[in-house]
């Protein structure tokens, strides 16, 4: 076996969309490194047998994705503090002992994401309460936001939700229905969580109101997690009312970039990443 040779993966299911591996194969070439990062759909009655196969196999780390990013943790040697407060693991290192490390690289994709004249920000707004937004409140309060309205769809789940954070969350956290949004007029940045918007069946469809959008201030920064299409309703709306946006494939990128730092020590390139991103997306 090519000692030099890296072996990483991605656990998840289903993992049919996942471009990771594209992502990955990028930032190995960038730094002149040879390995293969592959796909693992994994059930989750078989998670032991893949943590033990990526130990025989000699692998030196892996993504961890829906729907596992918490089931992971009870399997993990140690867990960094920002994981661990998270409750999210999505990057397991896999250390020269055989020891699995667990980290959160989400975070970091998220706020980094944001271009560094948005980041002073205290009034935000959230759409959804899943996975994704978890990480997200987490990256706001490392931003210093004060003030965060999460606007779901399901107003329980949301609630449950905060439940579960409001302890390692130092802001103040209002709930609403997101069906009842009348205005943005506070807001300084304006993040969607849901899947509304994405490619498909939802790729029409716009979580807020145009009527509600108008009610921004000028200054409000838009962040759209869904990154294909590139500019999703969202963000066109946005865009017509002159208002600064990103999608989310900086922060996939990003996340990505962390991950393969902290299983190869190296910086790999993050705009080679983006362009293969975007020619194998299409968008
Ligand atoms: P998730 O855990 O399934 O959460 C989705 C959230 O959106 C839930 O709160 C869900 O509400 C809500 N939702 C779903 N359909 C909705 C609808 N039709 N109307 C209103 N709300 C709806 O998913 P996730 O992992 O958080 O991902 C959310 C989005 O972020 C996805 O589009 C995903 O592609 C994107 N994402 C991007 C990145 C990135 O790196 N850019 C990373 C992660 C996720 P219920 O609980 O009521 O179903």
């Amino acid at each position: 076996m090519d000692k030099n040779f890296l072996k990483l993966g991605i656990i998840g299911y289903p993992l049919a969309h996942s471009i990771s591996p594209i992502i990955q194969a990028t930032a190995l070439e960038s730094v002149g490194k040879s390995g293969s990062y592959k796909k693992f759909e994994v059930r989750k009655e078989n998670l032991p047998e893949q943590i033990k196969f990526f130990l025989d196999e000699g692998f030196s780390g892996f993504n961890v994705t829906i729907p596992y990013k918490v089931e992971i943790l009870k399997y993990l040697d140690e867990i960094d503090p920002v994981a661990q407060a998270i409750g999210a693991v999505n990057t397991v290192k896999i250390n020269e002992n055989g020891k699995l490390l667990g980290f959160n690289t989400d975070i970091y994709g998220f706020k980094t994401a944001i271009p560094d004249a948005f980041k002073n920000i205290k009034n935000a707004v959230l759409l959804g309460c899943g996975g994704a937004a978890l990480a997200v409140v987490f990256g706001l309060q490392e931003l210093g936001v004060e003030n965060l309205t999460i606007y779901a769809r399901n107003i329980e789940k949301a609630h449950d939700f905060v439940l579960k954070i409001k302890d390692k969350i130092d802001m103040n956290i209002a709930v609403a229905d997101l069906a009842k949004m009348t205005s943005l007029q506070t807001c300084d940045i304006l993040i969607n969580a849901t899947p509304l918007g994405t490619k498909g069946e939802n790729e029409n469809r716009c979580p807020v109101a145009v009527e509600v959008l108008k009610t921004a201030k000028k200054e409000l920064f838009v962040y759209d997690l869904v990154y294909n299409p590139a500019k999703t309703k969202l963000l066109f709306e946005a865009e017509k009312l002159g208002l600064n946006y990103i999608n989310g494939l900086d922060m996939l990128i990003l996340q990505g970039a962390r991950a393969f730092e902290i299983w190869t020590g190296e910086k790999p390139s993050v705009e080679k990443m983006q362009t293969e991103a975007v020619r194998v997306l299409n968008i």
